[in-house]
């Protein structure tokens, strides 16, 4: 038996984002088997949570809205499960007296990554799973996961943000199907800094703890969210 006899799969993805857990839980309702697997030790990637001290900290996206029904319907699941819960109908642009009467936005319950384990419920997701190469072989991809895993999947579905997943393909025979992967050699993605910062008093801000993404405290920072102010936290 070769290397890359053993652990067949009929669909891998690469990633336990919300992209990567929103393909596995599309395909499970539709009745294929998918295996994920996630590089971290915890899911829901840049949808990120962090505990320091008495802190809890979403350091990446902080919200979300809706603007699809077939997506209402599964945030209004997440609701009932008590994994989401409406943060808010606006921002106020600082010192004003602004109504807040826009459009729901949606956060975590116990920090966004609460969506994440709503959504990896019964999946079979396979962390600290870092995939180093993938490749193409005859009728099947063989991918190779740092440690020395290897796994063979018919199908498989990379969501790790485009640069980071051309890297995977980055072999001589995946190249053979450049001419549908050239699209995405254009996609640029921008750094940016997230700074967490545990207060010892109230934050200031106006509630629901985020100003008007035009108004912000500290220039160069894009937005600025205090968790205090959020439903349904114990912070
Ligand atoms: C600071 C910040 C603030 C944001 N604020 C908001 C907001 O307020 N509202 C909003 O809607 N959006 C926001 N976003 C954007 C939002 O977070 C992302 O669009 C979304 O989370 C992307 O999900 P994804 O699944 O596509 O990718 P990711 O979340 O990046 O998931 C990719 C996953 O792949 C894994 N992975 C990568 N490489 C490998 C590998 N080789 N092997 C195995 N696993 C791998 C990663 O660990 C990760 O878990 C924000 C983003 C950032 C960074």
């Amino acid at each position: 038996m070769g290397a890359w006899d053993v652990d067949l799969h009929e669909i891998i993805i690469v990633g336990a984002g919300i992209a990567g857990l929103t393909a596995a839980r599309t395909l499970q309702d539709m009745g294929f088997d998918s295996v994920v697997l996630e590089k971290s030790k915890g899911i829901g990637g840049r949808c990120a949570t962090r505990r320091l001290g008495e802190g809890i900290f979403d350091h990446g996206s902080q919200f979300f809205t809706v603007r699809e029904p077939a997506f209402q319907e599964l945030v209004d699941g997440w609701m009932l499960r008590g994994a989401v819960k409406q943060w808010t109908h606006g921002f106020p642009v600082i010192g004003d007296v602004t109504e807040l009467a826009g459009h729901p936005r949606y956060c975590g319950v116990d920090g966004m990554t609460s969506m994440a384990k709503a959504m990896a419920e019964g999946l079979d997701i396979r962390r600290e799973h870092r995939v180093k190469r993938v490749t193409e072989a005859r009728a099947c991809w063989q991918i190779e996961v740092e440690g020395g895993v290897r796994m063979r999947a018919g199908v498989l579905v990379l969501t790790a943000p485009v640069p980071q997943a051309l890297r995977l393909i980055n072999d001589e025979n995946t190249w053979r199907i450049g001419a549908a992967l050239s699209p995405l050699l254009v996609i640029h993605y921008s750094p940016c800094f997230a700074a967490m910062a545990l207060l010892d008093g109230p934050s200031g801000l106006p509630v629901p703890g985020r100003p008007a993404s035009r108004r912000v405290p500290f220039p160069g920072l894009p937005t600025t969210s205090a968790r205090a102010s959020r439903p349904a936290r114990s912070r």
